[in-house]
């Protein structure tokens, strides 16, 4: 192969490049090459054992990115975006769904042409002939006791096992994840990597900084820190819901106005990108607990629930808990409120949060992180807060079921005194988290729409020989947690590039 000459550039080796890059790369002829900004995740003992993702936070292995000051939310979130090999499936919880039916029907009807349920099927079922799932044992004494609350607060008991389709209920999750190891994408596509075929080029600690276009605005490769890499065929970007706009607009790919106001000349005009910025806001209970936290332990975050609350016609849940075997107060303690040696919690989460922020550069400088503004609990009707006080009070309810009696000893956020809609509104927007599940930034989208970035094909608009596939392109939030549904992104787009679509 000639040096730094590919067929395929892959920017981001993380959940959905580093599929596509395998994938790619089962045609011998074929010359790709992965380019990643972090190190390799192959035999690190702080990424590999998911029992420990807590710890992966804000290390050097994290862009651990700050957001915008929020207008009604939490400016303190901190967005994890792992920098490793495998990308956030190397920093993750496994929790492992994929998108049910109702989401990527809602997908086909939203603009993005092919992406139903029926076709996306096949693409799912590629993933999980590679990807190991496991359900979480029934085994851990405190989990139980909250399934068992659940069924008492008469929530079905769910085994999403079948988690295309399904409704309200209680359960344990399934998690990618085979004998305590996780089984991120370069763990299930690309290890050994020493095993790799000839021509796939892994290439680790090398950050992209601009997408080369010539002057009919074909993408022909990439600056990066290890100097101008070409490809002949096209550039796939997967750098991830921030880093993918980012990478657009420095590349002069973007909308016209922001990129005037960075002095990037403009090469497309493209209005979405950067626009849309999903997410799955949460809240938290924290209650603590009698006795210490039993044994065994997973991933801390075992149990799921899902509910409807009335507020949402859809038929899919519009409200989802995790259960935590801890006490979850990264932004209840600093509020003020206690903690305690010993404690749980429940994270209400909506499932199809309606607020929309945006990426945008805050230099032209490429180490720079972006401007992440998600204005949380903005959107018009307030529907994610009034989920998001009746996740609180649902919480509540699962907690005051005998099941739970004997582990409680008191609520300790947001306490007793908290009651009314407008008390337990302000106390979760002060002390909202992340589920980290950014999406939506150069969404797929019909012609018709300004704000669609990339076409059904996956290909950006305006630019020939360029694609993006990530979760920035999902055209609305799946119900449940994403990364499943990145996978089949992978898988699909692979699909795309080889014709087979
Ligand atoms: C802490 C945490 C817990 C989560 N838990 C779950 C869970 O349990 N279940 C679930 O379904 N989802 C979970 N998610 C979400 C899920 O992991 C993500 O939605 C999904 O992995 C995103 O995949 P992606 O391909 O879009 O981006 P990523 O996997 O983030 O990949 C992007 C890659 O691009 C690289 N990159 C970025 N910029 C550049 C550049 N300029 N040059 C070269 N490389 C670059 C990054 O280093 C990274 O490897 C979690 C996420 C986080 C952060």
């Amino acid at each position: 192969m000639t040096a730094n000459t590919y067929d395929y550039l892959i920017i981001g080796g993380g959940t959905a490049g580093a599929v596509i890059a395998a994938r790619l790369a089962e045609d011998p002829s074929l010359r790709v090459a992965l380019l990643e900004a972090g190190p390799s995740d192959e035999r690190d003992a702080r990424v590999l054992p998911v029992r420990s993702w807590m710890a992966l936070l804000g290390t050097e292995l994290d862009f651990d990115y700050i957001i915008e000051p929020q207008a009604r939310g939490n400016s303190a979130i901190r967005h994890s975006r792992a920098r490793v090999l495998g990308g956030c499936s190397s920093h993750n919880s496994c929790i492992a769904f994929r998108a049910p039916d109702g989401d990527l029907q809602r997908w086909q009807a939203e603009g993005a042409a092919g992406w139903g349920a029926a076709d996306c099927a096949p693409f799912f079922e590629r993933v999980f002939e590679r990807v190991h799932l496991e359900g979480i044992p029934d085994a851990n004494r405190l989990n139980r006791a909250l399934l068992e609350a659940g069924v008492q607060a008469g929530l079905p008991r769910l085994s999403f096992a079948n988690d295309a389709s399904f409704g309200e209920g209680v359960g344990l999750f399934r998690v990618n994840v085979k004998a305590g190891i996780r089984q991120s994408s370069s763990v299930a596509y690309l290890h050994p990597l020493h095993s790799l075929p000839p021509n796939l080029h892994v290439l680790t600690d090398t950050t992209v900084t601009r997408i080369l276009l010539d002057d009919d605005n074909r993408a022909i490769g990439v600056e990066s820190s290890r100097g101008i890499l070409r490809a002949e065929r096209e550039v796939i970007l997967c750098a991830g819901a921030f880093d993918s706009p980012k990478l657009l607009l420095l590349s002069g790919i973007g909308p016209a106005a922001h990129l005037a106001e960075m002095d990037i000349p403009v090469r497309v005009d493209l209005p979405g990108v950067g626009e849309h910025l999903l997410d799955h806001p949460e809240g938290v209970v924290v209650w603590e607990s009698s006795r210490p936290i039993p044994d065994p332990i997973v991933q801390l975050w075992e149990v799921g629930l899902f509910a409807r609350t009335g507020i949402d016609p859809d038929p899919l849940p519009d409200l989802m808990c995790h259960f935590g075997l801890m006490p979850f107060t990264w932004h209840t303690e600093p509020a003020g409120y206690p903690t305690a040696e010993w404690g749980f919690s429940l994270t209400p989460n909506v499932c199809r949060a309606r607020s929309e922020g945006t990426v945008r550069l805050a230099s032209v400088d490429p180490t720079a992180p972006p401007r992440i503004d998600f204005r949380y609990f903005t959107d018009p009707d307030n529907y994610d807060e009034r989920v998001m006080v009746e996740g609180v009070k649902a919480a509540r309810r699962i907690a005051a079921q005998p099941a739970l009696e004997e582990w409680i000893v008191r609520e300790l956020a947001p306490g007793q005194s908290v009651q009314s809609d407008a008390e337990i509104s302000a106390y979760v927007r002060a002390t909202a988290n992340t589920v980290y599940h950014p999406a939506g930034t150069c969404k797929i989208g019909a012609d018709s729409d300004s704000l669609a970035v990339v076409d059904s094909a996956l290909r950006v608009r305006g630019v020939a020989g360029l694609r993006v596939a990530d979760a920035s392109v999902f055209p609305s939030m799946t119900t449940v947690n994403p990364s499943m549904t990145v996978f089949m992104i992978g898988e699909r787009c692979a699909a795309l590039v080889r014709g087979e679509g």
